[in-house]
């Protein structure tokens, strides 16, 4: 049994359409996620029980569930589109877990919904697996994301570029409220709803911000601490368009996704992202960009003046400053200073200028900065011996200096090629590597044997080069 308390679908009519998830003909469960279900205190027995398979696929309602689709807008690179909404997903209801804090629990992959347009309402396996492994690394190495509890493959065909099993993925959120969100009422002028919303926002996320001006501190504030952990990972998360940005913070909407492998600040996977704007390096600006959609939104709510446009403005521009402290903290403990300087920013810039031109493997050259082996992923290695020397005499005598690197640098990501490898074989029932995949990027700073294989760049034969949604 699963104790709901649903306050999205208590806000009044306008916010989402009362939608049931679409049964599916054959369900099997793929993955279910204890560690995850027991923070929750859910029942991780009775989830994979027939009865909850059976909830998973959306094939029955679990008492308390309302099932909603929640409307929302957003830009899409760069274009507004003032109707998008949940068109391949429900929220079937919230929890409260035993720690108090309050989840939404969501189908991903659940049929059609009002918001469908020509979208048929479900995923395929591949971004199913994908979401599941990338989000549940994310929440290992400690970057706010949404999680998957569970996938379930369908037992139905989803027509892409070609026939594909279909599946659905459980996730779970702070909430599923985005910048979209805001964006869908501010531009219908409903200023009485975007009030209402704001209220919502606040009582949920952010319970001290008091008002609209500190509702989006703290989500600006949130949001310049996410981007630095994705930077420091060499996450490329591909599509952030208004609609994929969370105002609690968490990482959301993992499409094209991916994690570089050689280092290049102007990496783009995405198929669909051809003039490369959301490209590893752009990240940081993207996001500003998007806060002040957010922010052009919460003017009505801030007097809706001069002033407030002003303030409003001013909120934004704190995004440097915060991402920047962010991304030292971050970086600097990959060097393993846990107390960082100023001046070890240029200490920094000038390791990743020479991995950048190198072609450095980004991981493993931070990996390996602890136990020696980050020169081997340099071609001149006496350029890294000449920036390697200026950095033992930084930590040389700091106290935990390798334990901080060794906390910051995961030894294994999820790679691509071997997301892919793992898809494919899935595809044919066999899921033997997705598994080892997700138990090894569940302790993902430790040395282990019987994964170093996992912590292998590519072959030049195994390289993605394109990720697609
Ligand atoms: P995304 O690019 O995943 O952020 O999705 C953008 C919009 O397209 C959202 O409104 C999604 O709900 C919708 N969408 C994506 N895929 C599908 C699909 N297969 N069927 C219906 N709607 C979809
Ligand atoms: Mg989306
Ligand atoms: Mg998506």
């Amino acid at each position: 049994m699963i104790r709901f308390d649903n306050s999205y679908a208590r806000l009044p009519q306008g916010f989402f359409t009362r939608t049931p998830p679409t049964p599916v003909s054959d369900p099997k469960l793929v993955a279910l996620n204890r560690p995850l279900a027991l923070q929750l205190g859910l029942d991780a027995d009775w989830l994979t029980s027939g009865e909850g398979v059976a909830m998973l696929a959306g094939n029955t309602l679990p008492e308390g569930a309302e099932p909603i689709a929640q409307a929302y807008a957003g830009h899409q690179f760069g274009g507004f589109v003032p109707q998008l909404g949940d068109g391949r997903a429900v929220l079937l209801g919230e929890i409260v877990a035993p720690d108090g804090a309050r989840f939404d629990i969501q189908l991903k992959g659940s049929g059609p919904t009002p918001f469908s347009r020509r979208g048929d309402g479900r995923a395929w396996l591949g971004p199913v697996l994908r979401e599941y492994l990338v989000s549940e690394f994310m929440a290992a190495v400690g970057i706010p994301t949404t999680r998957a509890l569970a996938a379930v493959s369908t037992g139905e065909r989803v027509i892409r570029e070609s026939v594909l099993p279909g599946a659905v993925l459980t996730r779970v959120a702070a909430s599923h409220i985005r910048v979209g969100t805001f964006e869908f009422y501010a531009a219908r002028g409903d200023h009485a709803r975007l009030r209402l919303l704001a209220d919502h926002v606040i009582a949920r996320h952010y319970p001290d911000a008091g008002d609209a001006a500190g509702l989006l501190q703290r989500v600006v504030d949130a949001q310049a601490r996410t981007i630095a952990g994705w930077m420091a990972l060499g996450f490329i998360h591909g599509v952030m368009n208004t609609d994929n940005m969370s105002v609690s913070g968490e990482t959301i909407d993992y499409g094209p996704c991916a994690f570089m492998d050689e280092f290049r600040p102007d990496k783009v996977f995405s198929s669909i992202d051809a003039a490369g704007r959301y490209a590893w390096k752009e990240q940081p600006n993207i996001a500003v960009w998007n806060l002040a959609q957010l922010a052009s939104c919460l003017v009505p709510l801030m007097g809706n003046d001069e002033a407030a446009v002003e303030r409003a403005t001013h909120i934004v521009h704190s995004f440097p400053e915060t991402y920047q402290q962010a991304w030292l903290a971050r970086f600097a403990a990959k060097l393993g200073i846990a107390d960082p300087r100023a001046e070890d920013t240029a200490l920094i810039q000038r390791l990743l200028e020479l991995m950048a031109g190198q072609r450095a493997d980004f991981t493993r050259s931070f990996a390996g900065l602890a136990d020696g082996t980050a020169r081997d992923e340099f071609t001149d290695r006496e350029a890294f011996d000449a920036w390697a020397l200026d950095w033992q005499a930084r930590i040389e005598g700091l106290p935990g200096a390798r334990a901080t690197m060794s906390r910051a640098n995961p030894r294994r990501i999820p790679r691509n090629h071997r997301i892919e490898q793992a898809i494919e074989v899935a595809c044919e029932g066999d899921f033997a590597p997705f598994e080892r995949l997700d138990s090894a990027l569940r302790s993902p700073f430790d040395e282990r044997e019987a994964w170093v294989d996992l912590a292998r760049a590519p072959q030049a034969d195994e390289i993605v080069y394109r990720t697609f949604c």
